[in-house]
């Protein structure tokens, strides 16, 4: 059961409770509502000697979305879950948009913004904004979940695979030994160096299977120097032949090739995990091939938030999930800095943009609207978009509703740059 976060009336963070005992609290007077996503209540009493449960705030960051889930260690509970969805492209866009509109400004004769393109030098360990928004977007949600949760410990996934696991075959440990969590490693190391497509035709988006350059029937050994990824049909088809005689003898080069340092694999994830450290709680890594491991022993379907709940070693053995609900996160931004809109020439085309916030609202804003008469008669809750005639606009689940006075609004939470949507995806 997805849990609520509860505050004291010191805005100290307490152990999640359970929805039914929330309902309760707030029934009876005892606390109120905080925010509304992530749900949060404040109690009306300040706690003293809360009890301490050893939480742990687990990490998958993906490209597009990023799984989060708070687990209780002693007992194996899912406390929370939620799925971060970045926006990499629209910033991609943003900015190619700009770059377009500043260049085509300079090849005017109106110009007027001098030409800067190599006067800037990047410092070390620059990112793109696109990749660095989801490091800024982790960052925020890790502090905020702190905020309204006492987390002990963090784990996130680091790398996909563990370079060392793979090249040295005497590590104790009975997944070891039964060589399965090697077969993870192995197989997250081979896809990631032959680009997750069949390396004899290209097909991507199948089940790949781990092959042998040299079949085993003749010789060839199972060290990862001989293994390569292909597909169901070309496996069949190679049969007992090499990957030299069948056609491709490049795989052969490239298989013997090792790479590099997987560190540079994924330079976001490691700017997450530097930044992580500065939070001064203990912080477990692990690779893709351990999270797939404990997935697959665990059986659980792969969705972004079940992967965050098996990241690292500290996986418990029995996981309870029943009736988690993960929230679903999308970061949206928090407006634009161009000050007027363009038309197709790059001319202004919209008067400059004055107020970000207009009788107390900010576009963005979750409110509830209760309109008594006229044509919008009715309750609604949704994100207003503000005018200056204070006449807003409110988009709702079932559509925008347009022309809503300010005065039947009332604020439920402000506009913090991402937008929630309940029950992402749910187990089967
Ligand atoms: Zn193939």
């Amino acid at each position: 059961m997805s849990k609520v976060f509860v505050l004291d009336t010191k805005k100290r963070p307490l152990t999640p409770t359970h929805p039914a005992r929330a309902r309760q609290l707030l029934h009876k007077g005892k606390a109120a509502v905080y925010r509304r996503y992530p749900f949060t209540i404040i109690l009306k009493r300040e706690v003293i000697n809360a009890d301490k449960q050893p939480l742990r705030l687990k990490i998958d960051p993906g490209s597009k979305t990023t799984g989060l889930a708070i687990l209780n260690d002693r007992t194996g509970e899912v406390l929370w879950a939620a799925e971060l969805q970045h926006r990499g492209q629209k910033i991609k866009s943003a900015l190619d948009s700009r770059r377009s509109i500043r260049r085509s400004r300079r090849n005017r004769k109106t110009r007027y913004r001098k030409p800067r393109f190599n006067n800037r030098k990047r410092p070390e360990g620059w990112l793109p904004p696109s990749l660095m928004s989801r490091v800024y977007n982790l960052e925020t949600w890790v502090a905020r979940l702190r905020r309204y949760c006492p987390i002990t410990a963090i784990s996130m996934e680091l790398s996909k695979f563990d370079t060392q696991k793979i090249t040295n075959p005497e590590i104790s440990g009975i997944e070891y030994q039964q060589g399965e969590l090697v077969g993870c490693e192995v197989r997250e190391y081979l896809l990631e160096k032959f680009g997750r497509k069949c390396v004899y035709c290209g097909v991507e988006n199948v089940q790949l299977e781990i092959e042998h350059i040299i079949p085993l029937k003749r010789d060839g050994s199972n060290r990862v120097s001989n293994l390569t990824i292909a597909c169901r049909l070309c496996n069949l088809k190679k049969g007992n032949k090499t990957a030299e005689e069948f056609g491709y003898p490049e795989v052969q080069t490239k298989a013997k090739k090792t790479l590099k340092d997987a560190a540079f694999l994924n330079a976001t994830r490691w700017e997450i995990y530097r930044r992580l450290q500065a939070t001064d709680l203990p912080i477990e890594v692990g690779t893709g091939g351990r999270t797939k491991y404990n997935r697959i022993q665990l059986s659980l379907p792969k969705t972004h938030w079940l992967d965050a709940t098996c990241v690292g070693e500290s996986t418990p053995k029995i996981l309870k999930i029943e009736g988690v609900q993960p929230l679903s996160i999308i970061a949206a931004g928090r407006g634009s800095r161009q000050m007027r809109r363009v038309d197709k020439f790059g001319f202004p085309r919209t008067k400059a943009k004055c107020f970000k916030r207009i009788l107390g609202f900010q576009t963005g804003d979750i409110v509830k609207a209760v309109v008594p008469n006229g044509k919008n008669i009715g309750a609604y809750i949704g994100r207003v978009s503000i005018r200056t005639s204070g006449s807003f606009n409110l988009k709702t689940e079932n559509g925008t509703i347009q022309g809503i006075n300010y005065q039947y609004c009332q604020m439920l939470q402000r506009a913090d740059g991402y937008n929630y949507e309940e029950g992402g995806t749910a187990l089967p």
